[in-house]
């Protein structure tokens, strides 16, 4: 199907995209990479009045690390420039292990991490690792700029805490702790296809070498990235060994709440979720230990 009519406006300054959501927001759509918002326009599952193309605008491209480690990256960025910059391996590493997970490097060039932030899918990575990252999101309006707390950002099903006259401008990232390990891994039909099973975590190991903090968020477990606390509980404060992750993939199996499809059922997903808990812990801790090195 082809999308139905729409005007269309280029700008090419932040200001001036600004200028027009304030007094178009309700009816003006976003443009970023175009990879998830033109099927969902050719579909007709949204029939904005108005495209707002954020492709001219420069100033949204960046990738910024700072000598401490914290890392601030521009709405319009790439998602293959993120996976190609060594400065985000260095710094964010999970963040740049997540990035390959990510559909096929051709929608990868065109993607960004803007658009896959606010698209807001459950099933995708981005979100998952912004999460798992302590990210901060930074919004901005007409009303003025406010940064949200990744883990608030998502508030249900591909929706955000954005409002129409706001646009997403930056992903800010915090330094990574030291001692810190971390680890994405999922499991999809085809490499390339969303999972249907997926997880992020971090441990930060304590001098004695016990888990001083550890993090699990999941894809495809509800409506928005699932952190799951209850399993967090079980491994803060706990001696890392793979007992120990059994007992955290466990609990994290009944806090996962994914739904059947055509491809697999939610019981499977949820054993999915448990494996992969399992697996990704075990390869954080591995990575902790060699930070401690
Ligand atoms: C075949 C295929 C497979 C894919 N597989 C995966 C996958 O496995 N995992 C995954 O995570 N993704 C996957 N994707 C989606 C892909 O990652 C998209 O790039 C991403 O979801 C959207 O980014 P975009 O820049 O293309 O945004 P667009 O499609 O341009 O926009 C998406 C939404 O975000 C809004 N938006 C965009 N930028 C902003 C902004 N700065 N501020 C506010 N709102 C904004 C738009 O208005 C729109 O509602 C796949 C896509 C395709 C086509």
């Amino acid at each position: 199907m082809k999308p139905p009519p729409f005007d269309y406006l280029a700008p090419s300054s932040l200001e001036e995209a600004l200028d027009v959501l304030a007094e178009k927001g309700g009816e003006a759509k976003l443009l970023a990479g175009g990879q998830s918002l033109v099927p969902v326009l050719n579909f007709r599952l949204a029939q904005p009045a108005l495209l707002v193309d954020l492709n001219r605008i420069a100033e949204l491209d960046y990738i910024d690390v700072d000598e401490a480690g914290a890392v601030r990256i521009g709405a319009m960025t790439r998602q293959r420039a993120l996976e190609r910059d060594p400065r985000i391996a260095a710094s964010a590493p999970l963040l740049a292990e997540t990035m390959p997970l990510i559909a096929h490097p051709q929608i990868r060039n065109r993607g960004t991490i803007g658009g896959s932030l606010a698209h807001a899918d459950p099933a995708g990575e981005l979100p998952v690792a912004a999460v798992a990252l302590d990210g901060e999101i930074v919004l901005r309006g007409r009303r003025g700029e406010r940064t949200v707390a990744a883990a608030d950002f998502f508030v249900g099903l591909m929706t955000t805490a954005m409002t129409e006259d706001e646009m997403l401008c930056e992903l800010r990232l915090p330094a990574t702790p030291k001692r810190t390990g971390w680890s994405f891994r999922e499991i999809a039909r085809r490499h390339g296809d969303y999972a249907h099973a997926g997880v992020a975590a971090r441990m930060t190991l304590a001098d004695d070498g016990t888990i001083a903090r550890a993090r699990l968020v999941y894809l495809s477990a509800g409506e928005v990235p699932l952190s799951a606390t209850a399993a967090t509980g079980v491994l803060d404060g706990g001696a890392p060994c793979e007992e120990l992750f059994a007992e955290a993939a466990s609990t994290a199996r009944g806090e996962v709440d994914p739904s059947d499809d055509i491809h697999a059922t939610a019981e499977f997903k949820k054993h999915l979720a448990e494996v992969l808990t399992r697996r990704a812990l075990a390869a954080a801790w591995e990575r902790a230990r060699a930070a401690q090195r």
